[in-house]
């Protein structure tokens, strides 16, 4: 049986922060591939101000490029509908019905899962993986978790990996202000960034 994972995100843009919790995962877990989905018109976020989800494909594109099991996933971003994570695990559940799948995200995102689209159907074909996140150190968040999983019928593992304080947020304020996002994110998105001028404004969120 395959293993798949799926790593949403707004990826605006994508970082080193992503990049090593995913492989992490990959490796912890045994995955066969880690599909990487671009966020289209997210319900929770404002997508007012979020760069155009051809730059952040692209973007998320250039970062995976090298590594063998990491691959992109358009399905969100070719939608001009609000995009829920349900929608996306069942479309994967569709895809590869013999799988079993695995949903990656940070502390921050996992406390959010109650107030996600169908929790108890996410739950019910897929996994979900909650990856220690600098910053976000919550109280008990064992406890939390573990609560999260019963009430909803579901498996949510928690690990670690190497914690990087890296967040898109401070990457595109740094852009703004003039100050380094070297060593925070691939060099080619890097060079993407600085060719198509993104982000040079300052954000404010
Ligand atoms: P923004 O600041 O715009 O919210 P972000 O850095 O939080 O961007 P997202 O695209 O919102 O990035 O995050 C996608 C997923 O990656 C989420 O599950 C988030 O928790 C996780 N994530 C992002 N950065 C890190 C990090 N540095 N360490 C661990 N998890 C992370
Ligand atoms: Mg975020």
């Amino acid at each position: 049986m395959k293993r798949y994972g799926i790593m949403g995100g707004t990826f605006d843009p994508i970082h080193y922060g992503h990049l090593v919790i995913a492989n992490e995962v990959l490796s912890d877990f045994n995955l066969d591939k880690i599909f990487f989905v671009p966020t289209g018109i997210p319900p929770h976020k404002t997508s007012e101000g979020m760069t155009n989800p051809y730059h952040r494909y692209m973007m998320t594109q250039f970062a995976t490029m090298t590594h063998p099991s990491f691959d992109v996933c358009d399905y969100e971003i070719a939608k001009d509908t609000v995009s829920y994570t349900i929608d996306t695990i069942e479309y994967f559940h569709n895809l590869y019905p013999d799988s079993k799948l695995y949903f990656i995200t940070g502390t921050d995102a996992v406390l959010e899962l109650p107030t996600w689209k169908d929790t108890e159907g996410m739950l019910a074909i897929c996994t979900f993986i909650a990856v220690n996140r600098p910053g976000y150190v919550k109280e008990n968040l064992e406890e939390k978790i573990n609560q999260i999983a019963i009430q909803y019928h579901g498996e949510i593992y928690s690990i670690d990996a190497p914690q990087l304080k890296i967040s898109s947020t401070d990457i595109r304020n740094r852009i703004a202000e003039n100050r380094p996002i070297k060593y925070l994110l691939p060099e080619t998105v890097e060079q993407y960034i600085l060719k198509n001028k993104l982000y040079i404004r300052r954000c404010h969120d």
